[in-house]
């Protein structure tokens, strides 16, 4: 993973470069810049976003450097393992033991451990979690933040609040200046290096105008693009990968193809996983999930999921709980327990040690203090919403959604403030 602090060219290889981070060195591709050994760069998702002048590199980089070996000091030690409950079955252990030295664990125990209701069972998992999340990724923690920019949607996903079907929903479009504005105030002003655009599915923001918007941007800010823009034409996406946009944001939300069908009457799970494999195949960074807690899914389903996220290949998993929108289809039904989805979640980490995992901002609307325990139950990464206030509110997807009426300025303390007291390098916002 990269940080979002200069890092030395180490060698180049076609477009691959090696990128030296005190004494650290990342894979990154250059697809933008004409590079040479010794040069500085900005890198994010594992692309270079920008090159910088190596008299202010050396600058940032010299009052970073005691920060930098702080937070890893203090992050290996609050993740150290401490598997001193008495109430844990050795069989339990046993599949702990194989996942932390990096050996796969089956469905069957993976579902051991998200079934278990025993609270020192529990602990060792997050703890485990944890400490393997140390182990395999280090210290960085994604910090990305997400500009929502229409909410008009011609699906119907049954849990979605702001599906076609919801009449009262005040429906909203910001036009390509107004997102350059955010953008901007993103980049220039609080040091963003990656940005998600996220819309509802619609024809009336064209495909042609989610283009000249990502190449508005590459031209005027560095800053590593993320699409979250739904079913669109294969050519589109080949199209805004060329533009500049590296990653993607897309849910398959249940990997049960019946109970996808019974949630979204206009598409199928196949149709679904054919756009994460194209994704793959043009070269997008993917981050994929599903919802936690849906009416009709059990703890099996949810093991399937995860494990089915993994074989996608996808380089950050967004698994957050299902939270019943009163405007919706499913609105008679109930979340699941903030300490199910954290108890998963710590699963997931155990299923894989490499992917990044995001804390969704939907868990943190259920409880706020989530975040943290998410964050030390094996998650390393946030996102931030940097939608204007005007409209932020209609992007209702569930209700009560968390940081509505925070500004970003705030949000971005509170983050910094928590990642720093736990050890975190935010890799978006400097380090
Ligand atoms: S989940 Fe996405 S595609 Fe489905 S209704 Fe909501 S915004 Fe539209």
């Amino acid at each position: 993973m990269c940080y979002a602090i200069p890092g030395n060219v180490k060698s180049i290889t076609g477009n691959l470069i090696t990128v030296d981070y005190f004494g650290e060195e990342r894979k990154a591709r250059n697809d933008f810049y004409d590079l040479r050994v010794g040069d500085y760069v900005y890198a994010q998702g594992g692309f270079v976003v920008e090159k910088i002048d190596e008299k202010l590199a050396e600058e940032i980089l010299d009052s970073w450097k005691e920060m930098f070996f702080e937070l890893k000091k203090t992050d290996v030690r609050l993740s150290k393992l401490h598997n001193d409950k008495p109430n844990v079955e050795k069989s339990f252990l046993r599949i702990i033991d194989r996942a932390i030295y990096g050996k796969s664990i089956s469905h069957e125990e993976a579902l051991r451990l998200l079934l278990s209701e025993n609270p020192d069972e529990i602990d060792v998992l997050h703890k485990s979690a944890n400490f393997i999340r140390q182990k395999f990724l280090d210290n960085s923690c994604c910090v990305h933040g997400i500009i929502e920019f229409s909410n008009m949607c011609d699906c119907q996903c049954a849990y979605c609040g702001i599906n076609s079907d919801n009449s009262a929903l005040k429906r909203f479009s910001l036009n390509t200046g107004e997102i350059l504005k955010v953008v901007e105030d993103a980049v220039n002003r609080f040091g963003f290096k990656g940005i998600v655009l996220q819309s509802g599915e619609s024809p009336s923001y064209s495909s042609e105008n989610i283009l000249d918007l990502i190449k508005k941007i590459r031209e005027n800010y560095p800053v590593f693009i993320f699409l979250s823009v739904g079913e669109r034409e294969e050519e589109f996406y080949r199209k805004a990968f060329d533009a500049g946009a590296k990653a993607v944001l897309f849910r398959f939300e249940t990997s049960d193809s019946d109970l996808y069908s019974k949630l979204h009457p206009h598409s199928s799970l196949n149709e679904r996983t054919g756009y994460l494999e194209l994704f793959k195949e043009i070269g997008y960074i993917i981050a994929s999930g599903s919802l936690i807690g849906l009416p009709g899914q059990n703890a099996e389903s949810v093991i399937n999921d995860f494990m089915f996220a993994k074989n996608l290949g996808c380089d950050m998993y967004s698994f957050g709980p299902f939270i019943p929108h009163p405007n919706s289809p499913l609105s008679r039904h109930s979340a699941p327990d903030a300490e199910y989805v954290l108890k998963a979640l710590s699963v997931l980490r155990l299923i894989d040690p490499y992917g990044k995992i995001l804390v969704t901002t939907a868990l943190e609307s259920i409880n706020p203090k989530t975040r943290q325990q998410a964050l030390m139950g094996g998650a390393n990464s946030i996102m931030l919403n940097l939608t204007p206030k005007d409209y932020v509110g209609s992007y209702d997807i569930y209700p009560n959604r968390a940081a509505v009426d925070v500004s970003v300025a705030d949000q971005i303390a509170d983050a910094l403030q928590l990642l720093k007291s736990i050890g975190r390098a935010p890799t978006d916002l400097g380090i």
